[in-house]
């Protein structure tokens, strides 16, 4: 309205609208969960467009899961008054950077069709290589090797990049040639994986310059959700993107930072205002989301944990049930409560769509599963065993892929035996072989081999009726619907026949998840733009709404709320899992404190946590103690009651003295005083090899910045602290530190000692 406020302005407190209307320069909005963050990203985006800064493709949005993207999109609608007609680029980080990634395709040497892989065919090329390059695969596994490739991935190193010593991680000094082996026959595959799809795209814009510059005059502004959990790469990207007009808004909550194990670094935050000099830093205090008690059992439980930077949080909604600790006897009867518990909220006139059971590891789903099954709960599960992810849909996708592109070797070996065409592991083997040796696609090799006599028989027979179907079936490709095609494939192939005749419990739903397929492609108007899609929704997004309990990881629970959240199966080994305990130093224990925060502040309303004494892991029972979590939220805003006795006496509580407005306080960690005091002395404390990599990306060139020291200087490094360097050997340096001893340390790790 004219002279007035516009109305997606209102409603919104100062800092809010601060963070709303600076849109030009860089704005970081650090804050805790529920003050709103993705609420001011969401205002922001329709503020850019209501007041004509920028048209909708101009802008770039990236959010954590494609699900969050969609309501992104239609929240600005809503804001805005009109439909938006899409924004182009909002998405996900790999969906953003796929769309790049196609558009020059020809610069990695991939053609604009390239196919995107999925862990399992990942896993399977992954093996392919170490069988032909001799690798004993149980000694190196083809597992150790396809997590190594995602770190690299991850950290925005190419083969020639990755360090002298990561070599040796795998197959006595081979890692960096089978790193390359494998993007050698991603290249002959027209295929990426998911690490490609942003590596590829650091490398286009690092050597193409002019591309870059396109996409600085075409990206005006930049948005980031859930910034705290962006890794190297992403940060990378990020960086080189908004280079251009500078115009970038992060929001993020350092205590969020759930993806560590991932390759995230929280450590981005810090550096924002290092790179973007003069950013403006919005922090948000009230929480919109939760109450009181929750509010303060997450915000006590936080403060457990050493490196944060610290923040204040309150929130005017008191009152309400305080956080609900539960033991019981087993995973059993633990199921048992929480449907319960559900059957009676719904009772007293809530509904199933109020409530989330979050768990921390995806094998506990089941008992929730069971019981509400049994009981004709209705729910679902987010981020479960997909449905892209089911044998006989990947089965059929084979199918289609191969038909698009022959050179598809992934999807050949899949299916050429399935159904069964007599064609066995042997023949299979010669075909990989020949098809290596020539340097062809598995689909030519057979080609040439069934007109020879290297394949015999049954198996002969089989292959050639095989290629022919291929061949049939991508003529009429050309001028049938995709669903259709899929269809006439699926029966043609005897695919379909292959399940009818299946004696198997499983047999009917697989046919059923058929159809549903052919239901699904049908939504889109193409096959690529089908085979896209099912390539990119994430294992964290599978949300339909509807009127059901959402049962779901608590990582795939970020950014969302509930006013009923479940959290069950907090208890030492489970949660904190096992694997964080094992691993013994704080960082990985700090990882799991922040995923019990994330959990209870989904929480809009009430938060129930529960814990057994009797846990059936692994198929063997185990007794189990509390969760550390529990005894670290402050007693005030907690009520425990336990059916096994085990916790009555309340001994849990003991000894816990936070503030009693702990959610009023504000907390400051050593870690985050550092940071202010180097911030203050004009020192760059964390730039690490982020930095040499950003240069490097940057500079375009090979050799990273060295040689800053000499023997004498005195040094500060992040985890060693004060040192004297004694040797230096180009980027390498050795320091004897005076608290950790001599140690080789990497230049850019350390800074100048105040
Ligand atoms: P998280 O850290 O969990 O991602 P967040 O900071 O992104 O949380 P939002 O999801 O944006 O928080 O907001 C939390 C809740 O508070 C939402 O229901 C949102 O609509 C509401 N909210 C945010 N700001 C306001 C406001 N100014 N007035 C009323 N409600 C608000
Ligand atoms: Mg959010």
């Amino acid at each position: 309205p004219p002279g007035g406020r516009p109305r997606y302005l209102e409603g919104l407190n100062p800092e809010q609208r601060e963070a709303v209307e600076a849109v030009d320069g860089p704005v970081l909005v650090l804050a805790g969960a529920g003050t709103g963050k993705t609420r001011v990203l969401t205002t922001r985006l329709a503020h850019i467009l209501a007041t004509g800064r920028a048209r909708p493709f101009e802008l770039l949005a990236v959010t954590f899961t494609n699900k969050a993207a969609r309501e992104m999109k239609s929240r600005v609608g809503q804001l805005i008054g009109e439909a938006v007609e899409g924004v182009p680029w909002l998405g996900t980080f790999h969906s953003v950077a796929a769309q790049i990634l196609r558009r020059h395709a020809e610069l990695v040497d991939l053609k604009s069709s390239f196919t995107i892989l999925d862990t399992d065919d990942q896993l399977r090329l992954i093996k392919q290589i170490l069988a032909a390059e001799g690798i004993d695969e149980k000694r190196w596994t083809p597992r150790h090797f396809g997590s190594l490739l995602d770190g690299w991935k991850n950290k925005g190193l190419t083969p020639a990049r990755i360090p002298e010593e990561d070599r040796w991680a795998f197959a006595d000094g081979k890692a960096r040639d089978l790193y390359e082996l494998y993007q050698e026959r991603l290249r002959v595959l027209n295929a990426c994986d998911f690490g490609d799809l942003l590596l590829h795209n650091l490398t286009i814009f690092q050597n193409n310059r002019d591309v870059l510059a396109d996409y600085h005059r075409r990206f005006k502004y930049l948005l980031v959700d859930e910034y705290q959990d962006t890794n190297v790469a992403q940060y990378l990207w990020l960086r080189l993107l908004a280079q251009g007009s500078k115009n970038i808004c992060c929001v993020g909550d350092d205590d969020q930072s759930i993806y560590g194990w991932r390759g995230a670094e929280v450590d981005n935050i810090l550096r924002f205002e290092n790179d973007f000099p003069g950013a403006k830093v919005v922090r948000l205090e009230r929480n919109y989301r939760s109450t009181e008690h929750i509010l303060g059992a997450a915000s006590g439980l936080i403060t457990a944990n050493k490196s944060r930077l610290g923040k204040t949080l309150w929130t005017e909604d008191t009152g309400g049930e305080k956080v609900q600790v539960r033991g019981l006897w087993d995973g059993e009867a633990e199921a048992r409560f929480v449907a319960d518990e559900i059957e009676s909220h719904v009772r007293g006139g809530g509904s199933y769509a109020d409530i989330a059971i979050l768990v921390r590891a995806a094998w506990q789903m089941r008992a929730f599963e069971d019981r509400f099954i049994m009981l004709g709960l209705p729910y679902k599960v987010i981020g479960g065993p997909r449905f892209f992810e089911r044998a006989e849909v990947r089965d059929a996708h084979a199918y289609l892929r191969l038909i698009r592109s022959p050179e598809d070797d992934l999807a050949f070996e899949r299916i050429v035996n399935t159904p069964k065409r007599g064609i066995g592991d042997t023949s299979v083997q010669k075909l990989a072989q020949a098809a290596r040796s020539a340097r062809v696609s598995m689909s030519e090799a057979a080609r040439l081999m069934v007109q020879t006599d290297e394949i015999r028989g049954k198996a002969r027979t089989g292959l050639q009726h095989f290629l022919r179907d291929l061949d049939r079936w991508r003529e009429r490709a050309e001028d049938m619907r995709h669903d259709e095609l899929a269809e006439i494939v699926l029966d043609e192939s005897g695919y379909t026949a292959m399940w009818r005749e299946d004696k198997s419990p499983q047999a009917a739903g697989r046919l059923d998840n058929l159809k549903e397929l052919v239901r699904a492609m049908g939504e889109y108007d193409t096959l690529e733009a089908y085979l896209e899609h099912v390539a990119l929704v994430s294992d964290l997004d599978r949300a339909e709404d509807g009127e059901e309990a959402s049962l779901m990881t608590l990582h795939a629970a970020k950014g969302l709320e509930f006013p009923l959240v479940f959290l069950p199966g907090w208890e030492e080994t489970v949660f904190p899992s096992q694997r964080s305990l094992d691993e013994g130093g704080t960082a990985s224990l700090e990882e799991e404190r922040r995923l019990a925060y994330v959990g209870i502040t989904r929480a809009r309303e009430r938060a129930i946590i529960s814990f057994t004494a009797n846990r059936m892991i692994f198929g063997r029972w185990q007794s189990v103690i509390p969760s550390r979590f529990i005894d670290e939220m402050p007693a005030d805003h907690v009520e425990a009651k336990s059916e096994t006795g085990y916790y009555d006496a309340g001994p849990g509580f003991e000894g816990v003295s936070e503030p009693a407005d702990a959610f009023r306080s504000t907390y400051e960690s050593p870690g985050w005083k550092r940071y202010q005091a180097a911030q203050a002395a004009g020192k760059r404390r964390d730039p690490g090899v982020i930095e040499g990599q950003a240069q490097l990306i940057e500079s375009g060139g090979m050799n990273g910045p060295g040689g800053k020291y000499r023997p004498g200087d005195r040094v500060f490094h992040q985890k060693f602290g004060y040192g004297t360097v004694k040797q230096c050997d180009g980027a390498k340096l050795t320091v004897a530190f005076d608290k950790a001893g001599t140690k080789k340390v990497v230049e850019s790790f350390v800074g100048d000692a105040p």
